[in-house]
């Protein structure tokens, strides 16, 4: 059996496009197959739109949650609840081609790996700029993280069950998936495609949300932000003892001229800035440390057609 987990948060013009075109492509693979919807509590009518395809189509499940907790946490809440065998998790606006799928289960279907992930290889139809810091990001996260995240790659993935265990058994608060996989291990084979535009609606991610998920993926996966506080330190304490030297001398030869005002607000000013650099980075490490000990459910389903679904996890 394929389970196809789909988060969706506003997407009432997509659904009913990519439950036609998901479907014909299940079809034609001829497996068992269920379409486990998430819909992230969505201000349009998404959830109507979802009780009309269950209505008409038994391999229609979805999960509600009681309110909007993200695109992570609907896909936890997927995998957590996929029945599959075979589990993938896909976009609601066609960006993720479920054409890709017979090809993605071949490969799992010879044994030689235990999940098929995707990668874009062009970012045609995206702003310049988000090329730009996306390709940085991917750069930054490989060399200072030891899960290795691969550019462009998507969430859209299938797996086998053994995999899609070991990610429900990480149940840390704060999650990054593309992290996450890569965390776990298992063989994965990367099968590149070109970009394609969505099909309806609206992108969710603004440029500045984009950016705050990229900070978290680094304060999720890497230590390195801390040590660099240790490194600044260091150095620091290295060339104050430097100045000492050149002062004391300086004071023993040439007496004691009064002067040097601005030199010495710059190095307050420089100092006082790292100071309060590094506090804001010990700041996001201990913000997410209290996020993680309070223990709180990832997502919550107020509605669901599924009775044996686990609802707060
Ligand atoms: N999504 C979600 N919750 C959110 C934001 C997005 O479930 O808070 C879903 C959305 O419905 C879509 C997928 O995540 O199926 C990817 O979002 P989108 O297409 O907006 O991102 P992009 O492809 O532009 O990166
Ligand atoms: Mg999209």
């Amino acid at each position: 059996m394929i389970s196809i987990i789909v988060p969706c948060y506003n997407e009432q013009e997509a659904l009913p496009l990519f439950h036609k075109e998901a479907t014909r492509i299940l079809q034609e693979i001829g497996e068992e197959y269920e379409l486990l919807f998430v819909n992230d509590g969505s201000k349009d009518e998404t959830l109507k739109e979802l009780k009309a395809l269950s209505a008409k189509d038994s391999h229609v499940i979805y999960l509600s949650f009681s309110r909007n907790f993200g695109k992570e946490a609907a896909m936890y809440a997927g995998f957590c609840n996929a029945k599959g065998d075979y589990i993938a998790v896909m976009d609601a606006d066609l960006q993720d081609p479920p054409a890709l799928l017979p090809e993605m289960l071949k490969i799992l279907k010879t044994g030689e790996y235990d999940s098929v992930a995707t990668r874009r290889v062009s970012r045609e139809g995206e702003p310049i700029i988000r090329s730009w810091f996306a390709r940085r990001f991917y750069s930054i996260m490989n060399r200072i993280s030891e899960s290795d995240i691969v550019d462009g790659a998507r969430d859209f993935r299938l797996m086998k069950k053994s995999m899609v265990e070991a990610i429900v058994a990480m149940g840390e608060y704060n999650r990054f998936s593309k992290g996450l996989f890569g965390w776990v291990g298992f063989r994965t084979y990367w099968m590149p495609y070109e970009n394609v535009e969505r099909v309806a609606g609206e992108t969710k991610w603004n440029f500045w949300k984009l950016f705050k998920y990229a900070i978290d993926g680094i304060i999720n996966f890497s230590h390195v932000p801390l040590s660099i506080a240790s490194w600044f330190g260091t150095t620091m304490t290295f060339f104050s003892f430097l100045a000492l030297a050149v002062i004391i001398i300086r004071r023993l030869i040439f007496g004691d001229p009064v002067a040097g005002w601005a030199s010495i607000i710059c190095v307050v000013i420089f100092i006082g800035g790292i100071q309060l650099l590094c506090l804001g980075i010990m700041g996001q490490y201990i913000s997410k440390t209290y996020l993680e000990t309070k223990h709180r459910p990832h997502f919550i389903i107020a509605e669901t057609n599924d009775e044996s679904a686990i609802k707060l996890k």
